[in-house]
């Protein structure tokens, strides 16, 4: 059977990172194996679907290099074929109407948990004569569809867990459909798996406790089950169930955030899976090559914002200077003056410190507009603001009256550091400094010169002067 594989999510909400994990790992199995990697939006809730979340999906698989291999199979599209189904397991009393309210189902459970049962339905509704459910059905009384769970043992065996075992008689008979048109998960699932001729399963442990629900359902339709493999929880770095806080971002905040794809893709992957030669840094066609469910853990994926900051990092670092800038676009402030070479600059002054692209407006807001500072900053030590004006003067005529083409701070670098040996070190580099980052700490005044350029270091000595009265 060829290796096909599908992520499945419902579009209830934006993708989350915990989403796109197992997207991943789908997406990985499927590329190792040369097999193919689908897409199935699961949107038969509709009250909950959205248009909205599963475009987001689709960007998102998109955005992260996840594109699937064929046109996405959408479940409401398909109700014809849940509807076969249901039909087929009512004909054949595998599954029954049932008209038991919420009201009588919560008694009845309350009773059983009160008498120290774990709940499942009574099969109340399983034995009604025929004639009598036409007539209910006919005068519109609400039912659902209940699927007969067989009262046995289920196994199969997990890619991840290795043998697992249920006994299904503990379920008791699950609801399938809110009627024939509107089918649950559980059989949804079913059928579209093997119409789709999935052959593996990978999603979510969250999901196990349905795998045997789903494999009575294969048993009963008589459909060939696929093989199971269920990823690891994320637990969160209190080895808790992850909290909303990391897995309930939605991915697109990673991606407004400024967290490149390689690096996502690199993180998620180590949320559960690790090559066999231990590293932290794994290019995409590695983690092609080396992608085994073997080695896919059982216990917990513990989620690190950390380790997702360093890798951002490293992988900011892999970016030429050019490329680093051509992904900022679209985080520069809007008062930006400079043209390509000062942002050029710009980021080669502040990119060591970038943990994302979203920190360049904060590491780089003062080169763009000046900060409201003190006047007495400009001091150095207990110098007079007489002293720090002389110096500023004349550290200002050096700046506008050099004529190198194209201006640098290596243009007047020479002259500034004469002034500086003359007068002081501190006395002349501190104010100037000062005013032109309008900060206590900063890089030096000649690279700022040679970032901000001749004018609007010009200007920002004026204003220093200004404040000096
Ligand atoms: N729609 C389910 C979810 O979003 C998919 C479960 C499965 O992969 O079988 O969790």
């Amino acid at each position: 059977m060829p290796i096909r594989v599908r992520f499945a999510p419902s579009p209830t909400g934006f993708l989350t990172l915990g989403g796109a994990r197992t997207a991943l790992f789908n997406w990985l199995f499927a590329r190792n194996a040369g097999g193919g990697f689908l897409l199935r939006i699961e949107d038969t809730d509709a009250e909950r679907s959205r248009e909205e979340y599963e475009r987001d999906i689709r960007e998102m698989l998109e955005w992260l290099g996840l594109t699937p291999d064929e046109e996405p199979v959408r479940q409401t599209e398909r109700l014809d074929l849940y509807e076969q189904a249901l039909k087929r397991l009512l004909d054949e009393h595998k599954a029954y109407w049932c008209f038991c309210s919420e009201e009588e189902l919560e008694a009845a459970y309350q009773a059983q948990l009160a008498q120290g049962f774990s709940p499942k339905y009574s099969g109340k509704c399983r034995a009604l004569p025929e004639e009598e459910v036409a007539e209910r059905r006919k005068h519109g009384e609400s039912a659902v569809i209940r699927f007969k769970v067989p009262e046995k043992v289920y196994s199969f065996t997990d890619l991840v867990r290795g043998r697992v075992e249920f006994n299904a008689g503990l379920i008791g008979d699950i609801v399938i459909a809110k009627g024939l048109r509107e089918p649950l998960y559980n059989l949804a699932v079913v059928i579209d798996d093997a119409d789709m001729k999935i052959s593996h399963v990978v999603r979510g442990e969250e999901h196990i406790s349905n795998t045997p629900k789903q494999l009575a359902l294969y048993e009963a339709l008589g459909l060939e089950r696929p093989q199971f493999a269920h990823l690891p929880l994320i637990l969160g770095p209190d080895r808790k169930k992850l909290s909303k806080r990391y897995l309930a971002n939605a991915l697109k905040d990673y991606r407004r955030d400024g967290y490149l794809p390689d690096a996502l893709i690199n993180f998620m992957v180590l949320l559960g899976w690790h090559p066999a030669v231990d590293r932290e840094v794994i290019s995409r066609e590695d983690m092609v090559k080396e992608f085994t469910m073997k080695r896919v853990q059982k216990a917990g994926a513990i989620f690190n914002p950390e380790k997702l900051d360093w890798l951002n990092a490293t992988y900011l670092k892999q970016l030429s200077l050019e490329q680093l800038v051509a992904r900022l676009k679209d985080y520069l402030p809007p008062q930006l003056f400079s043209d390509d070479t000062s942002l050029l600059k710009v980021t080669a002054l502040v990119r060591d410190r970038m943990k994302k692209l979203a920190d360049f407006q904060k590491l780089a807001a003062f080169l763009f507009e000046l900060p409201e500072y003190p006047p007495s900053l400009l001091n150095w030590k207990q110098n007079q603001p007489t002293v720090t004006r002389e110096n500023l003067n004349v550290a200002l005529t050096i700046v506008t009256e050099c004529t190198a083409e194209p201006f640098t701070g290596r243009a007047v670098e020479g002259p500034i550091m004469a002034l500086a040996a003359a007068r002081g070190r501190g006395d002349v580099l501190w104010p100037l400094r000062v005013a032109l980052s309008g900060q206590d700490a900063s890089p030096g005044p000649i690279e700022l010169i040679d970032t901000i350029g001749k004018e609007e270091s010009a200007r920002r000595i004026r204003v220093a002067l200004a404040k000096l009265g």
